[in-house]
């Protein structure tokens, strides 16, 4: 397979719903940097994302080209088309050099039984006892087994192929980083599912370089993980003694690593993800969206005056449009109503009141995840503002910048890598 561009040991996607903080984003990076870290950041925008919001992807090439400018970043840096499929790829494809190929909706689509025959007959090697280098114990696989895995991911592994060859076509060998995706989706996979994904993958001549997978447990999005941290730790270092396995013997890139989606805010899990990481050198792709968006609204509500007014208002109509808000994110959104306060209460409130409310310190008493979460879903709100909203960030960029470096640098980086 070709070589493609590298993204380094460790990366961070930070999305910029608005276009507004790819400098303080990037600032967070300057600042790890100097931690002995060095971290590539790649701009992701999904297109629903940018469908929300009525943005082209060409807008998020320019706000990051201007930030890498300002800040003269001499690294690489990316732009990620987030979760594309064939019919919505088109128009990342001049901006975009990383491309999330999303095909958890080809999970479970049948494949032709031939062509589950012949993956199997061609890796025998999967059948059986299974070792691998890093899992003390064997995995037990039946040739059944293989067959059903091999039949329920098939199709989607065939997708991949099919939206890596047409990015190819455009692109170039070399000339953009693969990432595949399967995380939305019901399901977790597990490591040996895993394994039958990556030699699929290879088989289809997709030279991934990041793999999504759904992990055990809930992503939500801009809280913390919910669920078994001692599982989510067993299943992270098992993944990776797969893909170790998976490119010594298929020939995928020696780069490849996991992409943890809805990564930000995951305080819990980043000390089991550091110590992975430390223990066997293995890098990891840390994917973050709307956590910048919700620093944006901190901001804007520590700033007083007509800033925290603008943040009430998006609360206030957030909650009159909830039920809308969160029908496109009910699969990665926890929210009590009961734990939403009145429109009215919180036009009382204080600045700093709204502030521990929304900022993600999960030790202080102030702080409401229920609040969080709804405004997260809220950037529609913030969207049809327009010029209102986008001059209210101009009007107190300081404050909101400070926010977005301190939560990706503080929150985010540090807890991860440095620890
Ligand atoms: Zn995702």
């Amino acid at each position: 397979m070709s070589s493609p561009l590298r993204l380094g040991r460790f990366s961070i996607g930070i999305g910029d719903r608005f276009a507004h903080q790819a400098q303080a984003q990037l600032q967070a990076l300057v600042e790890i940097g100097r931690l002995g870290f060095a971290v590539t950041p790649v701009w992701n925008k999904s297109n629903r994302e940018h469908t929300i919001i009525g943005s082209e992807p060409a807008s998020t090439r320019a706000a990051a080209d201007a930030a890498v400018a300002a800040l003269g970043w001499n690294g690489g840096y990316f732009l990620d088309a987030d979760h594309i499929r064939l019919e919505t790829v088109g128009r990342f494809l001049t901006p975009c050099d990383f491309f999330t190929i999303d095909v958890a909706d080809s999970i479970g689509q049948a494949s032709a039984p031939e062509a589950v025959e012949a993956f199997v007959a061609r890796y025998p090697e999967l059948v059986g006892e299974v070792r691998i280098p890093g899992i003390p114990e064997p995995f037990q696989i039946s040739r059944a087994q293989i067959e059903a895995v091999s039949a329920k991911y098939l199709a989607a592994t065939a997708e991949a192929g099919r939206i890596y060859r047409h990015i190819l076509a455009s692109k170039g060998a070399g000339m953009f980083v693969t990432e595949v995706s399967m995380d939305e989706t019901d399901l977790p996979q597990t490591p040996p599912e895993l394994l039958v994904i990556l030699v699929a993958l290879a088989d289809e001549g997709v030279p991934v370089q990041t793999i999504a997978p759904k992990f055990t447990g809930r992503f939500n999005k801009g809280v913390d993980y919910v669920g078994d941290i001692a599982q989510f730790e067993r299943e992270f270092n098992d993944d990776l003694a797969v893909i170790d396995h998976a490119i010594a013997r298929y020939g995928l890139p020696s780069d490849l690593k996991l992409s943890v989606h809805s990564g930000s805010d995951k305080f819990s899990i980043y000390g089991p993800i550091r110590l992975a990481l430390q223990r066997t050198g293995a890098g990891v792709h840390l994917k973050t969206a709307g956590t910048t968006w919700l620093e944006e609204v901190i901001g804007l509500a520590e700033a007083g005056g007509d800033g925290l007014e603008l943040a009430k208002e998006i609360y206030r109509d957030a909650l009159a449009q909830r039920e809308a808000l969160c029908a496109p994110y009910a699969a990665v959104i926890d929210i009590d109503p009961n734990r939403l306060p009145a429109a009215l209460e919180v036009d009382g409130w204080t600045s700093a009141r709204f502030v521990a409310a929304l900022r993600h310190v999960p030790s202080d008493p102030g702080f409401n995840p229920s609040f969080r979460q709804l405004i997260h879903v809220g950037f529609k709100v913030a969207a049809k503002m327009g010029p209102r909203y986008l001059s209210s960030l101009e009007r107190h960029r300081e404050v909101v910048s400070r926010n977005v470096t301190a939560n990706l640098l503080e929150r985010h980086l540090k807890p991860l890598l440095v620890g």
